[in-house]
């Protein structure tokens, strides 16, 4: 079996555009112009890479954005201090932190100085608690992102075996609990797997749906999946590689050639899951403009 792709970059353009659609129409109703505000802590180029992917697909459908960049220097009181103030700013409908934030900076306390109805990340314990007991919430954007894909692809998900790789806060617990969950692309059987998981493969080689998060080039070979698996790739690490002009690419977590061969559909690394990452986000902040989710 050679696998078909599960397009990101196509269908999370066509999103954009039903998004770009929306926003028009919700300014054209006599709205203001919903506005995301992200704040970058310190310098990494990874990170500026993805704001400034953010901050565009904004500027393409219609939201406005702004992005206040702090040094790294700056403390946890003085970032929540910041935060207040989005907070309290009628004009700013969600707030994303832009991850990963310096060490001396405690990542969960400064999820939760987000006003949860900016949480257009889906991070706060707000939101991840709704979505673990049903209740409408800001869905972080990865895993809904992967859900549409499974969606739009009519992949199979009800009664299936779906084995997630990964287990961070951001995207594999909550795409097992969403996956396990929910009636849309879930009802799976799910496994999470981590660094301590014994025996990986003997789980992997099981996986009706494989998806993987974490951060680590390559962990998944051909060997360790079966004939027809469904593949998510969720990983992106800049691995080194000088034939190339920027110096690096852009690896996944699976050895696609390898896994490719047995899977019947599987997602790129650029062009897969990244993609539908930030069209969610979109999804999320015009959400959050028209106080869909919170209605206080
Ligand atoms: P984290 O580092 O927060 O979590 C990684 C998870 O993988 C942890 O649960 C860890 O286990 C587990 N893990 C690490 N090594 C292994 C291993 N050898 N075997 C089994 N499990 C392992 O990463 P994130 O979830 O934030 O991100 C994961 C990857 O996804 C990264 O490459 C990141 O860049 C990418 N990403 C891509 C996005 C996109 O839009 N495409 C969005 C977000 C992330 P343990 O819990 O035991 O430490």
């Amino acid at each position: 079996m050679s696998a078909s792709i599960l397009d990101g970059k196509f269908l999370s353009q066509k999103i954009r555009a039903s998004i770009s659609a929306d926003v028009l129409d919700w300014v054209e109703k006599g709205n203001r112009t919903p506005k995301l505000q992200v704040i970058l802590v310190g310098e990494n180029p990874a990170s500026e890479t993805y704001v400034g992917a953010k901050t565009k697909a904004c500027k393409d459908v219609g939201i406005e954005s702004d992005t206040l960049i702090l040094p790294d220097t700056v403390s946890e009181y003085e970032l929540k201090g910041v935060i207040s103030e989005f907070n309290k700013d009628q004009n700013t409908d969600g707030i994303l932190i832009q991850l990963p934030i310096p060490d001396h900076i405690r990542k969960l306390s400064i999820i939760e100085a987000i006003d949860h109805r900016k949480d257009v990340d889906g991070f706060h314990p707000m939101n991840i608690g709704r979505l673990t007991v049903g209740q409408p919430s800001f869905r972080p954007c990865t895993p809904a992102g992967i859900l549409e894909m499974l969606n739009y692809y009519s992949i199979p998900t009800k009664g299936k075996h779906a084995v997630v790789v990964g287990a961070s806060n951001i995207v594999g617990s909550p795409v097992a609990v969403m996956l396990s969950r929910e009636n849309n692309s879930g009802k799976a059987t799910t496994t999470i797997c981590h660094k301590f998981t014994k025996d990986l493969t003997k789980h992997t080689i099981d996986a009706d749906l494989l998806i993987v998060a974490t951060g680590q080039p390559g962990l998944i070979t051909g060997q360790m999946v079966k004939e027809g698996v469904v593949v998510i790739d969720v990983g992106i690490t800049r691995v080194a590689d000088h034939t190339t002009e920027r110096g690096y690419r852009l690896a996944g977590d699976c050895d696609f050639d390898t896994v490719a061969e047995k899977a019947s559909w599987i997602t790129p690394v650029p062009g897969g899951v990244g993609p539908m990452t930030v069209a969610m986000l979109m999804k999320n902040t015009l959400l959050a403009a028209k106080n869909s989710i919170y209605t206080d």
